[in-house]
């Protein structure tokens, strides 16, 4: 069985990577071209958002933290509940 360390990107069905993954460490270079060798096609890995593979990039999570006073909230239930 073959183990061989050398892919070779460019003739498989590898695309070249997008912007994005600049500073990724899974870019590999060969014969001039970029890609990831962890992904056969990084547009569409970043189409999505974020590549969850991204060495330099880390999903932020970005959920809205709605805080809500629970004596207000409380009270403002009770106080509807009144009327
Ligand atoms: S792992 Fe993701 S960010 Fe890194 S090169 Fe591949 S597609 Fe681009």
């Amino acid at each position: 069985m073959e183990t061989g360390k050398e892919m070779n990107y460019s003739a498989g069905s590898f695309q070249p990577i997008i912007e994005k993954c600049d500073g990724c460490e899974r870019v590999v270079s060969e014969e001039g071209s970029t890609y990831c060798k962890t992904y056969t096609n990084p547009a569409a890995k970043w189409r999505l958002g974020i590549c969850n593979f991204a060495t330099h990039a880390k999903p932020e999570i970005n959920v809205v933290k709605v805080r809500i006073n629970p004596l207000k909230a409380a009270k403002r239930a009770s106080s509807s509940r009144r009327g």
